[in-house]
């Protein structure tokens, strides 16, 4: 059985690895040199290269990080490195509690240590030299230190309440665990811009003036408060533009980036708010939200079924059963699965955009809406053409073509 679930675990490591590098390849592959007729006139020549040759720099850099990455993986993997670590802990603390923190923070602390240099490189050689970065060094090691403890106090809070759980609960771990998650989902989907944000990010009302009165304007005609609409300082990392709804009942709010405010004209900026306001119509917040704790659910009840077995701990090299040890094997041999989940979530937020953009053609002007797109596609340096089977994995988006052809047949 041991032997059997070691190599279970190598195949689906090593399949998972070469499926995401086939993806990769045959996206990069159908890069051309021709835009389709929707899309023709939206670049000038020099800027379409450089679109491609920013596309190139970042799927060379993701190739060197994810290889990397999966050599580690495999070493630690087949080495028993991970029994080993548990091991260790385990000699030193008796709590077991303290020794599954001890053992994620351990992980968690060298994965991030490993990634410091690479998201370094991405940020002040990559990013800088197609022109987005604007961060700098001091911004750049203060965000890597502020979200370092924030996620160590949350995620150690959450984890020794869920393993506290799995010790004492038995066969309804997965339920009660489920509850503690969906809490705490909830907390975090309402006071995330409130609380989280403002660590990394100043937001804003909007400045008076024409665009607030335009978007006054429309946010009354369409049902929305115009004090849930902010403007967030993102020009202080990268000159990439973006906007984003969030937030659930009183605690919604649209952000608007201010890059996109100074890249886009007022009507543009309007369509984007409607945009964003259809999801907050169409309660795609709490759709996404519902989805998520469901494939949580299902999870947690199949870990609750097999995490016991002395197996999980064995194939990673230890004698003892443990919780970490099991969430690591568990987590792997599930990953074939949640990439279906993820999958069928991705299908589901680019429906999500259609819908809002259908709602912004028919409560705003579509056509303010694809000039938006465009102008934000052409300032990001987006992948025009990336191949069907990319998209249908990875996006959660629908492409800038398919959602001009979409908007064009709304009447
Ligand atoms: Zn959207």
């Amino acid at each position: 059985m041991e032997i059997f679930l070691f190599y279970t675990i190598l195949i689906i490591l090593i399949a998972n690895f070469l499926f995401e590098r086939w993806l990769d390849y045959i996206n990069s592959k159908s890069w051309s040199s021709e835009l389709p007729p929707e899309l023709q006139g939206i670049y000038n020549e020099e800027k379409y290269k450089k679109s491609q040759e920013y596309q190139k720099a970042t799927l060379r850099f993701a190739l060197v990080t994810e290889t990397l990455g999966f050599i580690a993986i495999l070493i630690i993997y087949s080495t028993g490195g991970f029994g080993w670590l548990d091991g260790i802990i385990r000699s030193r603390v008796t709590n077991p509690i303290y020794v599954a923190l001890l053992f994620f923070a351990i992980l968690g602390f060298i994965t991030e240590f490993v990634s410091v240099p690479f998201s370094w490189y991405d940020t002040f050689i990559l990013e800088a030299k197609f022109g987005f970065n604007k961060s700098t060094n001091r911004l750049f090691f203060l965000d890597k230190v502020k979200g370092l403890v924030i996620s160590s106090i949350i995620g150690g809070l959450i984890l020794s309440l869920i393993v506290w759980i799995y010790l004492v609960s038995g066969e309804l771990f997965w339920l009660y665990s489920l509850i503690v998650i969906a809490v705490f989902s909830v907390f975090m989907a309402m006071f995330y811009s409130s609380i989280i944000v403002p660590f990394f990010n100043k937001q804003i009302p909007l400045a008076e003036g024409d665009l607030k009165n335009a978007i006054k304007a429309f946010s009354m005609k369409a049902g929305f408060n115009l004090d849930n609409v902010y403007v967030i300082d993102g020009s202080k990392r990268s000159t990439k533009a973006n906007a984003y709804f969030s937030g659930l009942g009183s605690k919604k709010r649209i952000v608007l980036y201010d890059t996109l405010i100074s890249d886009l004209q007022t009507e543009e900026i309007v369509a984007v708010l409607a945009h964003e306001i259809g999801h907050y119509k169409k309660h795609h917040i709490y759709y996404g939200l519902f989805f998520s704790l469901i494939s949580t659910a299902v999870m947690l009840y199949i870990f609750s079924l097999v995490s016991s077995y002395p197996v999980f701990a064995k194939v990673l090299g230890s004698e003892v059963p443990s919780f970490q040890l099991a969430v690591i094997s568990f987590g792997i041999l599930y990953s074939p699965l949640s990439m279906i989940i993820g999958m069928g979530q991705n299908h589901f937020s680019r429906m999500y955009e259609y819908q809002a953009d259908k709602f912004a053609a028919e409560k705003y002007t579509g056509s303010y809406l694809v000039s938006a797109l465009k102008k934000l596609s052409v300032n990001n340096l987006s992948n025009l053409t990336p191949h069907p089977a990319y998209v249908f994995f990875n996006y959660s988006h629908p492409t800038l073509l398919q959602r001009i052809k979409k908007l064009a047949s709304i009447k």
